[in-house]
Order: structure tokens, then sequence, then C-alpha cells
């Protein structure tokens, strides 16, 4: 996906700043970060959404979700609480079609989000 900025970000054609990586995942700091911890994790390989990617490969998407607990721990917010989210779809929100959890914690999180 030439034209994809996230999979731009795993070939290094764009800068970010990484704080988690491994063999098939890659997570690295929002550049517009909504809480004090806001780390979005990427599957390396490109899947549009988390539909797509828990389509095409559970495994990955469980991989997907561990990186992003062992973010929430190294950002040390687990114990307080963090949320979890893909938004997924452009009526959620979505505008980067490169599947992403975002991690977000280090303030009061209140629910329903907007
Ligand atoms: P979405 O709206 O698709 O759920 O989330 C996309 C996220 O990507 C947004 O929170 C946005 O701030 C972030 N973002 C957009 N462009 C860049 C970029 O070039 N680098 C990084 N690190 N984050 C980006
Ligand atoms: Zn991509």
């Amino acid at each position: 996906m030439n034209d994809c900025l996230f999979c731009k970000i795993v070939a290094k054609e764009v800068p970010a700043e990484i704080v988690y990586e491994t063999g098939r995942t890659l997570a690295f700091r929002d550049t517009n970060p909504q809480a004090p911890t806001h780390v979005l994790v990427i599957p390396k390989g490109h899947y549009s959404d988390a539909a797509a990617l828990a389509d095409a490969d559970d495994g990955l998407t469980d991989e997907v979700l561990k990186a992003a607990h062992a973010v929430a721990v190294m950002e040390r917010v687990s114990e307080e609480g963090y949320r979890v989210v893909f938004n997924t779809g452009a009526g959620a929100g979505q505008t980067v079609f490169h599947v992403h959890a975002h991690v977000l914690g280090g303030r009061a999180l209140t629910w329903p989000p907007g």
C-alpha cells in the first residue's frame, strides 16, 4: 500500500516515536494526543480496519491486543485503567485506513465516549 501513512511509518519512510515493537506489530505515539498516554498499535502488515484484520488473521489480532496491553504496562497506566479503541469505519471516526488500536490513559476517561 504505497499511499498508506502507517505502512510508510512501518517502512521508516515517515518518522514516528516508536515505543514498542514485535515481529509483526509496531506501537508509536499519536501526533495529536488525546490523553497523556496516546499510543497507536498496528500490525506491520496492511489491513484496512479491525474487521479486515480479524477476518484475515485472528492470531495477529491477538498479537495487536497483547502489544496494546504491553504498552499500557510500559506507560504505567495499566493499574489505574486505560482504554483500547479501534475506530472502525468513517462513521466511527476512522481517518487512517490501516487498522490501529488507540491506547489511551493517564487521565480520567469518561464513558460513553462522544
Ligand atoms: P483514527 O481517526 O483513524 O481512529 O486515528 C488516526 C490517528 O492517527 C489520529 O489520532 C491521528 O492523530 C493520528 N495520526 C495522523 N497522522 C499521523 C502521523 O503522521 N503520525 C502519527 N504518529 N499519528 C498520526
Ligand atoms: Zn497500511
